[in-house]
């Protein structure tokens, strides 16, 4: 399993970042991203910390441990310079967190997540055929999740992904222990979001091509 979209107690999250990569080292992960929720005043107090974390719990885990960030619930036009913040400082992967049909999200927000380029564009909810389109020409990802809530929608994230040849990956947006799934149950939710199989294994390359892409940054 790789997951690209999890939690600590710097954000929302119940566990420290070593207690996470033991949890997911447990569950049989070979990578984790840590991607505490951020805006403008926070920002520059986690990444650094994420950043520390990850850097030397890779020392003494076989897995590999990626500092991330997510940018949420932050005015679409501060989108992109916040993502600048959030690499300069550190972070090898940024999320921006999508417009949920399960949150008030600011419209626009899919948009502007796109267009800055950030790395996974997460439950982008009722995304467009446009900004999905845009997606596929900006390499951003497209995420299926499995949170309850956000998972309300991965059947239409996945059929526009698949019309507009968008990439997607499946994340946990795990908040705590229990929340870490394994690969069989990623599949279950991907074939539930009415991926054929064909397309599958496609997704789980798409999480090792981001682990590599985080690795070169
Ligand atoms: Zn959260
Ligand atoms: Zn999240």
């Amino acid at each position: 399993m790789i997951d690209l979209h999890t939690h600590t107690l710097f954000s929302d999250g119940v566990l420290l970042p070593s207690e996470l990569v033991q949890r997911a080292f447990c569950a049989g992960y070979k990578a984790i991203a840590m991607t505490d929720h951020m805006d403008m005043s926070n920002v520059d107090f986690i990444v650094p910390r994420i950043v520390e974390a990850s850097n030397v719990l890779s020392e003494y885990s076989p897995l590999k441990i990626i500092p991330g960030a997510e940018i949420t619930h932050v005015p679409p036009k501060l989108i992109g310079k916040l993502i600048e913040k959030a690499r300069n400082l550190g972070a090898k992967l940024v999320i921006v967190h999508g417009e949920t049909v399960v949150e008030p999200v600011i419209p626009g927000t899919n948009r502007a997540g796109i267009e800055a380029g950030a790395d996974i564009l997460s439950h982008p909810g009722l995304i467009s055929i446009e900004d999905s389109t845009l997606a596929m020409e900006k390499g951003v990802a497209l995420e299926i999740t499995a949170r309850k809530g956000h998972s309300l929608s991965n059947g239409h994230v996945a059929k526009i992904a698949m019309a507009t040849g968008a990439t997607m990956v499946i994340n946990t947006d795990s908040h705590a222990p229990e929340d870490l799934i394994n690969r069989e149950r990623a599949r279950i939710i991907l074939q539930a979001a009415g991926i054929p199989e064909e397309n599958i294994e496609t997704i789980f390359a798409n999480s090792k091509n981001l682990v590599d892409k985080a690795g070169r940054n």
